[in-house]
């Protein structure tokens, strides 16, 4: 059967509709619209939204296949409601090619959960020296147009400029994992009152900002894109508004544990709460809120960062730095965004899917809710409350902070151009 008829849905949070998809696309938006030779999913108030699309993901294949491969992360992705993932390149080998990004672009087309969207490395081997091959990736099958090297900062002022320069060419972008690595060495948290009662080495607030402020100066000089990834202090959201008044091509990422969880959490020990950059104070989480409401951080991505027990239950100073975020990203921002009246469901389907894929250029994706347009749909039961439980993740990996917290909302359909990939909350 090709066509669904999702009867009763709050399209974007408003007024209950019916929505009928005929094979890959969306053929009507009305209300009482016919069922007749239609499958019918009763919406019932739950609300619709674009399939979600995350700019940053790591599905660790090739080369850490025990932490997530392309098939569990892009499962994990449409339990999450995402139709479209943008893969960082720091996989063994290192994206840095044209061979390595067409295999895990190869590999989300077989396996077809969601679309994956592969990112290049800026340097070889993520090593900050030496650019990589940008062009061969952006002319190679995948069409890699977002290049970065997270996990690692590109410091190096003249590599960045460069890069910014090659991008600039084909209106690509280079995102920006801002950690000045000298003010960093050794640091396990955020700098700051906890940190100094823990002993535990700090990771300061001017180490992100003064690589943001030396970028966002850089994509002003070459007049070309750059995106700072997982922004995560109070100062870095002024540079970035400040940027943005001069005019500056800069867009800005928060993921959704930095909305949520601060640093009195390592009080714990636990390494659960270790990731990069450091979960900041109460501060800083208030004024990331602030900034995604009010559009100068352009977008929430998840920071998906699966990795095996043996690598986070340790001691702290030996643990992996991540978290998993895929399966829980929309339920923090509704506890965070929505509930708290900050942001409406546009809003959220604004921040989630419309402006990531066009940052990143994922054609498809991010679209309205309107008749013509692809059927990359997500519907959610916004009134549901529960624990999470991470032995229900599709994800390979269980390094999720919210463990056991009661989160709002939960995912129970999506369609990616009209097939469905999630049915009642089970993946098909
Ligand atoms: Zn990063």
């Amino acid at each position: 059967m090709s066509k669904i008829l999702i009867r009763g849905a709050k399209v974007l949070g408003g007024e209950p509709q019916d929505v009928l998809i005929d094979g890959e696309t969306i053929a009507e938006v009305g209300t009482g619209l016919s069922a007749e030779g239609a499958e019918v999913i009763e919406a019932d108030g739950k609300v619709l939204l674009p399939g979600l699309v995350d700019l940053h993901t790591h599905l660790r294949e090739p080369g850490r296949e025990d932490s997530e491969t392309v098939l569990t992360g892009t499962r994990a992705a449409a339990s999450g409601g995402y139709t479209a993932v943008f893969a960082m390149a720091n996989t063994f080998p290192v994206a840095d090619t044209a061979g390595v990004v067409e295999q895990v672009w190869r590999l989300g087309k077989e396996h077809g959960y969601c679309d994956v969207q592969p990112i290049g490395a800026v340097t070889v081997g993520l090593e900050g020296r030496k650019l990589a091959e940008l062009g061969a990736m952006h002319e190679s099958a995948a069409g890699v147009t977002v290049f970065s090297d997270d996990g690692k900062c590109v410091d190096d002022a003249v590599i960045m400029r460069r890069a910014l320069e090659y991008v600039k060419a084909f209106d690509g972008v280079v995102a920006q994992h801002a950690q000045e690595p000298r003010l960093t060495e050794g640091a396990q948290m955020n700098e700051g009152v906890v940190s100094a009662e823990l002993g535990l080495g700090g990771w300061p607030a001017v180490a992100e900002e003064s690589i943001i402020a030396r970028d966002v100066l850089l994509a002003e000089h070459v007049g070309s894109r750059v995106h700072i990834c997982h922004l995560s202090t109070a100062g870095s959201v002024e540079i970035v508004r400040w940027a943005k008044s001069r005019g500056i091509r800069v867009t800005a990422e928060v993921t959704p544990h930095h909305l949520l969880l601060t640093d009195e959490l390592v009080r714990t020990y636990d390494p659960v709460y270790k990731v990069n950059p450091p979960l900041r104070t109460q501060r800083d989480v208030m004024a990331l809120r602030e900034a995604l409401a009010d559009g100068t951080i352009d977008i929430v991505a998840t920071d998906h960062a699966p990795h095996p027990h043996e690598d986070k239950d340790c001691e702290w100073a030996a643990a992996a730095m991540g978290m998993v975020g895929l399966e829980t990203a929309l339920s923090v921002v509704q506890e965070t965004m929505v509930d708290t009246g900050l942001l409406d469901w546009a809003g959220v389907a604004d921040r989630m899917s419309a402006k990531p894929a066009r940052i990143g250029g994922a054609t498809g994706h991010g679209r309205p809710v309107s008749a013509g347009e692809p059927a990359n749909l997500t519907l959610v039961d916004t009134a549901y409350r529960g624990q999470v439980d991470p032995a229900g993740f599709a994800s390979r990996s269980r390094n999720t902070p919210y463990q056991g917290r009661e989160l709002p909302g939960r995912v129970t359909h999506t369609w990616l151009r009209g097939k469905a990939t999630l049915v009642d909350g089970k993946l098909t």
